[in-house]
């Protein structure tokens, strides 16, 4: 394998980098392939101002490398905000597995990344994201120490960290159905959830228990079939979940799907999901608020994954200590909604403003600029 490479498009000329519309300042932006596994990665180091850059491994089939490029710059950004918003000593790094044919998934293909993540001696730390599960991460702790979300042991904080962000996403649900909808109970509130995945399905649970009336949609049937025989789902199919008359809609499937052609016809008064990058671009945010939308930036809601996965990293943690930490996810997300309303700016202005303040302090308490 090999690290820092020039990038090369598949067709052969050059790709932009450094004036990529999505290039922010990022520390570093590592291109690895391996020959005898067919591992094509790239890891994306956007800020180690607060700690090691933490982020999953995304595992996924992308249609151009330049496709990878911007996911892997967009969602290591998306980590610094979110690490820096949920109070923890991390930076933000993510890394893309580019899914192919040639590289199918095996023990040998999670270890070759498991060496990468080691040479890179800890700048980089890495837990599984979509694509990707525990047990692919156990293949990497065979050749690294940088690397989390591994199977738990006892009751200490660790493992899938599905269920935890689904937990942090409904109190945020729940604390936007109260700002935006005057809600104190989600009893009867109809809500539709995009994406009846890892983190989808457990949301459904809690939402279910909670009293709300559910609306799923998922492009796999399997999964689909797994919710609906659980729940009392009504299912409806997936280009429409959107657009659906629901008073909160939760992405739990993939990014850009807030754009300026889904905005206008969204019929939801609260967007509060899982998803990373909901929003195609920074105007979609001010597309929402015209709309009086509220929109629970999507970082700051999905934030238990990570917290968990930084608990385990650290040890001595218990998964009581973690919830402890989930359950300030509504008052950081009340404090920004209060901002914007206030400011009559939108709430994604808002987290990105208040996670920036953060990594700069960082910046200036440290010896270096002391
Ligand atoms: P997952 O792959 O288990 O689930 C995603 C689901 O969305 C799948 O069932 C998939 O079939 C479905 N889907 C994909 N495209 C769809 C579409 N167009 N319409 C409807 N359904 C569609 O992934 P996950 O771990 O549940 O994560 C979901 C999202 O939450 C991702 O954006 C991820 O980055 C984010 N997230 C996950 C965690 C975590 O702890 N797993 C933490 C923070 C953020």
């Amino acid at each position: 394998g090999y690290i820092g490479a020039p990038v090369r498009a598949r067709g052969g000329c050059c790709m932009p980098v450094f004036d990529h519309p999505e290039f922010d300042q990022h520390e570093s932006l590592h291109f690895v392939q391996d020959d005898k596994t067919g591992l094509q990665a790239i890891i994306a180091i956007h800020s180690t101002a607060l700690g090691p850059a933490a982020g999953g491994c995304r595992r996924w089939q992308y249609a151009t490398d330049d496709a990878a490029i911007t996911d892997a710059l967009r969602l290591s950004r998306g980590m610094t905000y979110k690490n820096a918003i949920a109070g923890l000593k991390f930076g933000g790094g993510k890394s893309v597995i580019l899914a192919s044919d040639e590289a199918p998934k095996s023990p040998e293909l999670f270890r070759a990344f498991g060496r990468v993540v080691e040479d890179l001696g800890g700048s980089y730390i890495t837990a599984e994201d979509v694509g990707c599960s525990v047990e692919d991460m156990r293949f990497v702790k065979e050749q690294t120490n940088f690397v989390s979300g591994l199977p738990r042991s006892g009751d200490d904080a660790g493992g899938d960290p599905s269920p935890i962000t689904a937990r942090g996403v409904l109190l945020g649900i729940e604390a936007a159905a109260k700002f935006r909808l005057g809600k104190d109970s989600l009893d009867g509130v109809r809500i539709a959830v995009q994406g009846v995945g890892h983190v989808g399905l457990h949301l459904c649970r809690l939402l279910h228990e909670a009293g709300a009336e559910l609306i799923v949609a998922d492009v796999n049937r399997e999964n689909l079939k797994l919710a609906s025989n659980e729940l009392p789902v009504t299912i409806v199919p997936p280009a429409e979940v959107l657009f659906t008359e629901v008073d909160v809609l939760a992405p739990c499937a993939l990014g850009n799907v807030l754009t300026s052609l889904t905005i206008p016809k969204i019929k939801a008064k609260v967007i509060a999901g899982a998803a990373n990058n909901q929003l195609s671009t920074e105007e979609d945010g001010a597309r929402l608020a015209d709309r009086d939308i509220l929109y629970a930036p999507d970082y700051v809601i999905n934030a238990g994954g990570i917290i968990n996965v930084a608990h385990e990293y650290d040890g001595g943690s218990s998964e009581d200590d973690v919830l402890g930490e989930i359950a300030r996810i509504p008052e950081r997300l009340e404090k920004i909604f209060n901002a914007a309303t206030t400011s009559k700016q939108p709430t994604n202005v808002i987290a990105d403003e208040l996670a920036r303040r953060i990594v700069a302090d960082a910046g200036n308490d440290s010896p270096a600029a002391a």
